[in-house]
């Protein structure tokens, strides 16, 4: 049967909470166990994370503490929730104190890695419910800060996790120092026999509650991460672009106005995208989902509220351009990938200050690890570029149009160009670099140093060693990451991609000129002079297209009439010398 939260006469201030956090319905878990809890009976509930599982405890817990009105809120400890991890503890110390916000219910998290003078300090201004990790927990009490002699309600949460991850001696422990009376419900993902012996010998008479677990993340969803600056998230996404197979894409920013300025750039480097939030007219939102399903455009930058409850699948890849806020956002954007058998691929962008606490925070809460990857190199983009080339040509030729009749002005000037003794391949190789000049070329200095493999995965001991160690945590063992040595070097401003809108434009000096960077310098022995003359002569453009040279010691810059750019770029990658070196142009930052 389905009922509402009305039905279940929680206290006002938790309706009001309910109402506050958007809970239209109870979930089934909460269907199920809420009434019993709020009876008073023990609870075993089967319940993965995801299924609404911290509300179904935490709902009936602030219940009975705001609705016995003899309890004075003189700081006591009345409840307890033993979590086995400090991500899990914070996420439910933060879901049960904005379910009880609106009342003088006090919660706070208790874990390892905290300073126990802050936890000390808190404990004695008073709490009324301690959500903690098993040995943190033991400690405080072993330190006598924490007196669990008046907890009323106690709860296990994740408990397979927890033995697994070997706390049953202190979950004993603990459960020694609660009153007997107390209510206890025990939520567990699995009910392994340890888990059972548990529930037998510590949950007297409980309602025993099972739940078909949820989907939490996708299966056939490949989960990889990338260490990157903002300022070079740009260049990484479009290399991605470039070298995956993306068929469809949705593509988090977070904020409307980013969603919106890369949705931006990405249409200036050429890529059919469109912005998707709430800025946008409920009509335009429409047309720009209706655009996405039909694959008029493969890219969609959307905010994770815009893309809220949207019927938006089978999309191939979800790139998590900024990460997301919490796990659960995380959880929401990759479910769009990976459906119905087909394998997708999610890639999270993380800053260095990201990675520390989100892909942590992630991985606890999807229980899976994501694999560290590099946008892909320059030589892989070239290589996908090469590829692509020739399915086009390939197809091209085999196309009826090539037929002669079609064909027969470009036969004719094959016929003109070899009658003057050119070389049938020196034709077709400089036909082909015509053809392909307008291709983007990435410069050496955006690409990413390679990505050093990810160090293992912590075990679930190390995992508890690091829960139990202090503030040093998580950056002790193997896992201190250098992330700036693994960043990208320079800002992504000379991605050609990004720099040349279809127009030009890019680093102007004067009007109709485009500022050029060559490989040679000073210390190259090099003249303004030879400059102009070797560019001139050997693409072939007047020597007035060249404008304003500075000779720097490593390198020069060189202004470039824009008409001719693109002539001069595909011209220069080391086809020629100057001083006895390859001489290479590309766009100046
Ligand atoms: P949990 O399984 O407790 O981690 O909860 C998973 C997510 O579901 C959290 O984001 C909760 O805020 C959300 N949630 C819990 N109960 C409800 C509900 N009745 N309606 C909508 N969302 C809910």
């Amino acid at each position: 049967m389905v009922f509402s939260f009305e039905d279940l006469c929680l206290h006002p201030a938790l309706m009001k909470a309910v109402e506050q956090m958007g809970f239209e319905q109870p979930t089934p878990i909460q269907q199920a166990a809420i009434p019993f809890l709020l009876e008073g009976r023990n609870v075993v509930a089967q319940a993965q994370t995801g299924t609404g599982k911290t509300a179904a405890f935490a709902l009936p817990m602030l219940h009975h503490l705001l609705a016995e009105e003899s309890q004075p809120f003189d700081g006591r400890v009345r409840a307890l929730v033993l979590a086995p991890t400090r991500e899990l503890a914070i996420q439910v110390a933060e879901a049960t104190s904005r379910m009880g916000k609106n009342s003088p219910v006090r919660v706070m998290a208790v874990y390892g890695g905290q300073s126990y003078d802050i936890q000390k300090r808190q404990l004695k201004r008073g709490v009324e419910v301690v959500v903690g990790t098993p040995g943190r927990l033991l400690d405080l009490i072993r330190q006598g800060v924490l007196d669990l002699s008046q907890v009323q309600y106690l709860v296990l949460d994740e408990a397979d996790e927890m033995l697994e991850m070997g706390f049953i001696e202190d979950v004993e422990t603990i459960l020694s120092e609660v009153s007997e009376n107390r209510q206890t419900a025990l939520f567990s993902a699995t009910m392994p026999a340890p888990v059972r012996k548990l529930a037998d010998r510590y949950l007297n008479d409980p309602a025993e509650i099972a739940i078909n677990p949820t989907r939490l993340t996708v299966a056939d969803t490949e989960q990889l991460y990338i260490r990157v600056r903002e300022e070079n998230k740009q260049a990484a996404l479009i290399r991605f672009l470039e070298a995956e197979e993306v068929k469809s894409a949705l593509i988090f920013a977070r904020t409307k106005a980013r969603a919106q300025e890369l949705a931006d750039a990405l249409i200036q480097a050429g890529y059919p995208a469109e912005a998707l939030h709430g800025d946008l007219s409920q009509a335009r939102r429409e047309t720009v989902l209706n655009r996405f399903r039909r694959h008029n455009i493969t890219l969609l930058v959307a905010t994770d509220v815009a893309a809220r409850g949207l019927d938006i699948e089978n999309v191939s890849h979800v790139f998590n351009y900024d990460a997301p806020g919490d796990p659960e956002d995380y959880v929401h954007r990759i479910g769009r990938t990976g459906r119905a058998g087909r394998k997708g691929i999610a890639i999270t962008f993380f800053n260095s200050r990201d990675v520390r606490v989100k892909l942590k925070a992630i991985e606890a809460y999807t229980r899976q690890p994501l694999k560290e990857t590099a946008p892909p190199s320059r030589e892989e983009i070239l290589a996908k570029r090469d590829e692509r080339f020739i399915e086009r040509l390939s197809e091209q030729i085999g196309k009826g149009s090539i037929s002669d009749s079609f064909t027969a002005r470009e036969r004719a000037l094959i016929a003109r160009l070899t009658s003057s003794a050119f070389d049938l391949v020196d034709i077709a190789a400089a036909a082909i670099q015509l053809a392909r000049a307008g291709e983007s070329e990435l410069p050496a200095e955006s690409l990413v140093e390679p990505a050093e493999t990810r160090p293992a995965r912590k075990s679930k001991r190390q995992r508890m060693e690091a829960e139990q160690a202090p503030a040093a945590g998580y950056s002790k063992k193997g896992e201190k990451r250098s992330g700036e040595k693994r960043s990208w070097d320079r800002p992504a401003k000379g991605d050609r991609r990004k720099a040349v809108p279809p127009s030009g434009g890019f680093g102007r000096q004067e009007t109709g000129m485009i500022r050029l960077k060559m490989n040679l310098g000073e210390v190259h022995g090099l003249r303004p002079g030879d400059v102009v003359g070797a560019i001139a002569s050997e693409v072939g453009i007047p020597g007035r297209a060249i404008g304003d040279i500075t000779i720097r010691k490593n390198f020069t810059l060189v202004d470039v009439a824009e008409k001719h750019v693109m002539q001069v770029l595909a011209h220069s990658t080391g086809q020629y010398s100057l001083r006895g070196k390859p001489v290479m142009l590309k766009l100046a930052h």
